[in-house]
């Protein structure tokens, strides 16, 4: 498998990305939900236009979940999903919005609910995490694809199994530090308090099975 390397300019973008953007690591939670929720909104735009999507409120969810062995947090939709292209583009080219390009390409002029624009967010998910994996199933495609980073080095895709449409994103939650807590956001009642405080406003239900305290 070959190792593709992030552009030069975004390798530069990703390590200031990951120390100084934001001013605090838990909103990573907050830019990977919104991108959640922007996947479904374009699933939704799409069913305006397109008689052979049914858009049943109820098939249209984030999951939220933990596996502190493992120290994964994994946000799961049930979205647009990416094709492999998209993968490379709007996740390996910094600063490259596919949410931009949709509304451009549907003109959809308010775009009030669909959030993202920038295309940094999704980066923000280094500043908690050693390596993200995102598997994901485009609208229409019958492969699924997997693309994995350990950050500023690049990236690899290749294609995985993913049965249902969407996109399934597994952080590998860095070690403790002496000045910096990683293990509260393997914690759900933390989790949930910084739902709360970010994401309140998501349009879509956030699904989370609590553990025991
Ligand atoms: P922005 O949200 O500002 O566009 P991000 O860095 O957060 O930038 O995300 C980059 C792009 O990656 C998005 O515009 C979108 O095209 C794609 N993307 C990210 N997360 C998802 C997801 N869960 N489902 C589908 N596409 C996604
Ligand atoms: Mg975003």
């Amino acid at each position: 498998m070959v190792m593709q390397q992030f552009e030069a300019e975004s390798k530069r973008l990703l390590d200031l990305m990951i120390n100084s953007i934001y001013s605090k690591r838990e909103v990573f939670l907050r830019e990977l939900i919104s991108n959640a929720s922007d996947a479904i909104d374009k699933m939704y735009y799409k069913a305006l236009t397109d008689d052979s999507i049914t858009f049943n409120q109820s098939d249209y969810y984030i999951k939220i979940d933990v596996d502190k062995e493992k120290r994964q947090l994994t946000i799961t939709d049930t979205g647009i999903g990416m094709t492999k292209e998209e993968l490379a583009t709007n996740l390996g080219v910094i600063a490259k919005s596919g949410s931009l390009a949709f509304k451009n390409e549907n003109e959809i002029k308010d775009g009030h609910d669909i959030i993202g624009q920038f295309g940094v967010g999704f980066y923000a998910a280094f500043m908690v995490a050693d390596s993200v994996t995102v598997k994901s199933k485009a609208h229409g495609a019958d492969q699924a694809y997997q693309w994995y980073s350990e950050g500023a080095e690049g990236y690899t895709i290749e294609p995985c199994d993913k049965e249902t449409v969407g996109t399934t994103i597994i952080l590998t939650i860095k070690e403790n530090e002496e000045d910096e807590d990683y293990d509260q956001y393997l914690e759900t009642y933390r989790l949930q308090s910084i739902i709360k405080k970010y994401s309140d406003f998501i349009r879509y239900p956030i699904k989370m099975e609590m553990s025991e305290q």
